[in-house]
C-alpha cells in the first residue's frame, strides 16, 4: 500500500510489516493480504489481458486503462489505516487528508501495467487517447457468491444497521446519523458502484474497535486467487462523430425510426446507419440532425446538416480511408435518401450542430390550393406583400405534444407565387429557422398570423412541400435574385461517374 507523502514523494505501507501480518492469516507468506495478490503479482495476468483485448478486435493507435478492485480491498485498507495510527501514534503521520493521501489502487494498476501493455501489444499509452481498457478484478456480473460485490456491500450495510443499537454518544452517534442520512439520500440509487462508495464512506467514520469487528475481515481465508479468471476485460471506443448532409427525395421517410404495427418504416436515421455500422464496426448509430422535416417534406437542394454518432465503434482507423471516398456514398445513397459532404467532426462542431438549426435560413416550395377563384394578378400582389413579413405563430396542435406552448414571432423574407390555375399557385418562400410553414399556408385556424390564406381573404391549404434549400444565414443570400435563390441545387451522389445504370 502507497501513501504520497507529496507529488513526487511516496510512502510504503509494508514499512509496517509486522502490523498487516498481525491482521489477517494469509494461506502463502508472501501474499499481500489487501489487495490479494491482485496487485503484487499483476504482470502475470498481462499476457491474459492482452489476448482479450485483442479478441475484442477494436483498432487503436494508443490506449489508457481504469481498474477496479474490490470493495473488499478498500475495506481492509481503512483497517489497517486505523491499525497503524494505533500502534504507532503520531509516527504514523499518513492519514487520509488533502496533502497526505492513500494512492488509490487504480493508480499503482496503472503506473505498474501501462509500460508493460504498451510493450505488449506495440502501442503508447495516452490518457487523452480514445480507446480504453477497463480491468476489473470486482465480481460486478450477474451471479452472486460470497465475493460478489452486491453480496459484500449488502453484508457490510446489514452489520452497520446492526451496529446502530452498540453505538454510545459523540462521534460515534454521529456515524450511524451521517450513516442513515447518507441511506436516505441514496436510496433510489442502485448498482454495485454507488453501493461501495457509500459504504467506504460510512466505514471510514467508524471507530477502530467496530472496525474490527466487521465480518468481511473475519469470513475469508486469504487464499492465492486465480487472477486470470477473476479478471474481466472490457474495452470502449470514443464514439465517432460523421458529419454529412441528406437530401430526402420521398414523402414517405421519416426522419427518425417509427413502426406501423410491427413494420419497421423507412427512416433517414436507419437508410444512413444501417450500411454505415458494418463500415465503423458499430452496433448502434444516432442521427442527429440540423432540424427536421415532416415525414411527407421532402429535403431537396443540398440537403440537412446531421451528425451520425456511432457507438463504440471498432473500426475507427479503417472507417477513415471509406469517408475520403465514394464508399460512403456507395453504401448509402438510394432513391429515398443520399448523403453527401460526408468528414469525421469533434465534440466542438457537434455542440455547434444545434446552433446551425437557429441561425439558418430555409427555403422552401410548395403547391397552394385557394378556395376562391384567383388571378395571376392575385399572385403579383402577394409576392409584393410578403417581403419580410413578420408572421405570428402560436404553437401548432399537432406538435404541442413536443414543443411547449407559445407565441413565436418568425419572419418571411421573400416570397415568389406563380399562377397555375383558377385555385392553385406554387410558391417558394425563404423563411427563418423554425417557421412552420404548413401553417403559414392554411393559418392554423387563426393560430399563425397572417397567413397565405389571410392575406388573400380566402380559405388556402397546402398540398406539397419541399424544404429546397438550408442557407447557413439569411445575410448571405439577401442579394440574390428570386429565380437564384429558389433554384433547387441538384447534387451529384456521385453514381454518374462509376458508370452505373
Ligand atoms: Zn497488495
Amino acid at each position: 500500500m502507497l501513501f504520497r507523502e507529496s507529488s513526487l514523494a511516496l510512502y510504503r505501507i509494508l514499512d509496517f510489516g509486522p502490523i498487516l501480518d498481525s491482521l489477517f492469516v494469509s494461506a502463502e507468506p508472501q501474499l499481500c493480504t489487501i489487495c490479494r495478490g491482485v496487485l503484487q503479482h499483476c504482470n502475470t495476468h498481462l499476457e491474459t489481458l492482452c489476448t482479450q483485448v485483442s479478441t475484442q478486435a477494436f483498432e487503436y493507435t494508443d490506449f489508457k486503462i481504469t481498474f477496479s478492485i474490490s470493495i473488499i480491498a478498500y475495506l481492509k485498507r481503512l483497517l489497517v489505516i486505523g491499525m497503524a495510527e494505533e500502534e504507532l501514534g503520531k509516527a504514523f503521520r499518513y492519514k487520509q487528508t488533502k496533502d497526505r493521501s492513500v494512492v488509490d489502487f487504480k493508480e499503482v494498476y496503472k503506473w505498474i501495467m501501462s509500460p508493460l501493455i504498451a510493450k505488449r501489444l506495440n502501442v503508447p499509452a495516452n490518457l487523452d487517447g480514445t480507446f480504453l481498457i477497463h480491468v476489473s478484478f470486482a465480481q460486478r456480473e450477474e451471479g452472486g457468491g460470497a465475493f460478489h460485490e452486491n453480496t459484500v456491500i449488502q453484508g457490510v450495510q446489514n452489520e452497520m444497521e446492526s451496529f446502530s443499537g452498540m453505538l454510545g454518544k459523540g462521534a460515534k452517534w454521529k456515524a450511524k446519523q451521517d450513516w442513515k442520512h447518507k441511506k436516505d439520500n441514496h436510496a433510489n440509487q442502485s448498482g454495485a458502484v454507488k453501493g461501495a462508495e457509500q459504504v467506504i464512506s460510512s466505514v471510514s467514520k467508524l471507530a477502530l474497535p467496530l472496525l474490527k469487528e466487521l465480518d468481511v475481515f473475519k469470513s475469508q481465508e486469504i487464499a492465492q486467487i486465480d487472477l486470470n479468471t477473476l479478471m474481466s476485460v472490457d474495452c470502449t471506443m470514443d464514439n465517432i462523430l460523421l458529419y454529412g448532409r441528406y437530401v430526402k427525395l420521398s414523402r414517405e421517410v421519416s426522419q427518425t425510426p417509427w413502426n406501423l404495427g410491427t413494420k419497421r418504416m423507412h427512416s433517414v436515421q436507419a437508410l444512413i446507419s444501417d450500411n454505415l455500422l458494418p463500415i465503423f464496426g458499430s452496433k448502434q448509430a444516432f442521427l442527429h440532425a440540423a432540424g427536421r422535416e415532416d415525414i411527407d417534406v421532402r429535403m431537396l437542394g443540398r440537403g440537412r446538416p446531421f451528425v451520425m454518432e456511432f457507438v463504440n465503434p471498432k473500426k475507427s482507423l479503417s472507417c477513415q480511408g471509406q469517408i475520403e471516398d465514394k464508399g460512403l456514398r456507395k453504401a448509402i445513397n438510394s432513391s429515398l435518401v443520399y448523403c453527401h459532404e460526408f468528414k469525421i467532426v469533434d465534440k466542438e462542431f457537434f455542440d455547434s450542430l444545434k446552433d446551425i438549426e437557429i441561425s439558418k435560413a430555409k427555403s422552401y416550395s410548395c403547391m397552394v390550393w385557394v378556395k376562391r377563384r384567383i388571378t395571376p394578378q392575385d399572385c403579383n400582389k402577394l409576392s409584393t406583400l410578403v417581403s419580410e413579413l413578420h408572421v405570428q405563430q402560436t404553437t401548432p396542435i399537432r406538435v404541442l405534444h413536443r414543443r411547449s406552448l407559445a407565441v413565436r414571432e418568425k419572419v418571411i423574407h421573400r416570397l415568389q407565387a406563380t399562377y397555375i390555375n383558377q385555385h392553385y399557385m406554387h410558391i417558394c418562400l425563404l423563411a427563418s429557422a423554425g417557421t412552420y410553414i404548413k401553417e403559414f399556408v392554411h393559418g392554423d385556424l387563426g393560430r399563425t398570423t397572417p397567413s397565405v390564406g389571410s392575406l388573400l381573404e380566402s380559405e388556402a391549404d397546402i398540398l406539397q412541400l419541399d424544404v429546397t434549400n438550408v442557407y447557413d444565414s439569411v445575410q448571405s443570400v439577401a442579394e440574390l435574385p428570386l429565380s437564384k435563390l429558389f433554384e433547387i441545387e441538384v447534387v451529384s451522389d456521385g453514381e454518374a461517374d462509376d458508370g452505373e445504370a
